[in-house]
């Protein structure tokens, strides 16, 4: 066992653990599908760790792993001293307090003296604490939909993506608590100790997140047309321009481009008189 391999914790499974999983591995971190069992080492320099997604931020406060992927929602319930690295723009969902539709219920304020059930004890008791409302939390560890239901309690605090789930048990969404997302959090002196690797590996993961929306684009126009296809190309900074060998009036021309811009300018480019394009994926963007 080498000290000097970087512990990151990783959902073992659940909801965030595929992404995580595959993020990892387009920043060059491979973990074949067999070897994710407890723990995994990877090119000799990670030691990646497959654990509770719900147990990450203690692990990382804690030091048992010097960085993790978890959602923001379990940093803020565990409540624990970690430095957030890097937003992961997966697992976005919300956590909101929602009630029985037709009950009367209209605001936060019409909760005072009821009881609301909650896997989220921490956040839910400070949300109606900064509120002035006084309820009874009644801890829960799942499915906290049907609680209303069966007389457990009168409201609940979840975590909601569309509020899909809410509707088809009848409930309505009063507030929203928290807005949240898959991160990569930090230990505090892990930053110290191993600052060099771990800004490596957050530099390389958003290298890899700044790539997905991004395409990068090849073609050639004849160069009297440069300056309109130039227009067209809606916030590309400095293209690249290059001679075509054998075809003096006309370059080529390469940029980098949002993936859901492509549809729109290819027409016009065309009309411009651009041919021979070409779409390619960026594996990585680095400023
Ligand atoms: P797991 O319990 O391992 O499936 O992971 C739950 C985590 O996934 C939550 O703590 C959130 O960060 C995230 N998540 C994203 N969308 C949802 C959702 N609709 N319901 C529950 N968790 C969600």
């Amino acid at each position: 066992m080498s000290d000097d391999l970087v512990r990151i914790a990783v959902p073992n499974k659940g909801r965030l653990s595929e992404r995580a999983l595959e993020l990892l591995s387009r920043t060059g971190l491979h973990v074949p599908r067999h070897a994710r069992s407890l723990m995994a080492d990877v090119n000799g320099r990670w030691r990646l760790l497959f654990v509770r997604t719900g147990d990450i931020p203690e692990y990382v406060a804690a030091g048992t792993a010097d960085v993790g992927v978890t959602g923001l929602d379990l940093v803020a319930e565990h409540d624990v001293d970690v430095e957030t690295l890097l937003p992961l723009g997966f697992g976005t969902c919300r956590l909101v307090v929602a009630v029985p539709r037709n009950r009367g219920y209209r605001s936060i304020e019409d909760l005072s003296g009821h009881q609301v059930a909650t896997e989220f004890e921490h956040l839910a008791s400070r949300f109606f604490d900064q509120q002035g409302v006084d309820v009874e939390i009644v801890p829960l560890s799942g499915a906290a939909e049907i609680a209303p239901h069966i007389g457990v309690a009168d409201a609940i605090v979840d975590l909601v993506e569309t509020g899909s789930t809410l509707r088809q048990n009848g409930l309505v969404e009063l507030a929203t608590i928290l807005d949240s997302e898959a991160v990569v959090v930090a230990n505090r002196d892990s930053l110290r100790t191993r600052e060099a690797q771990l800004e490596e590996l957050r530099s390389a993961l958003k290298g890899v997140l700044d790539a997905q929306a991004r395409r990068y684009l090849m073609l050639n126009v004849p160069r009297d047309h440069l300056e309109d296809v130039k227009a067209i190309l809606p916030g590309v900074t400095a293209p690249t321009v290059m001679p075509l060998l054998g075809r003096e009036d006309w370059v080529a021309l390469h940029a980098v481009i949002h993936e859901e811009q492509i549809n729109r300018v290819i027409p016009k480019l065309k009309q411009a008189g651009a041919e021979g394009l070409l779409v390619l994926p960026i594996e990585r963007m680095v400023p």
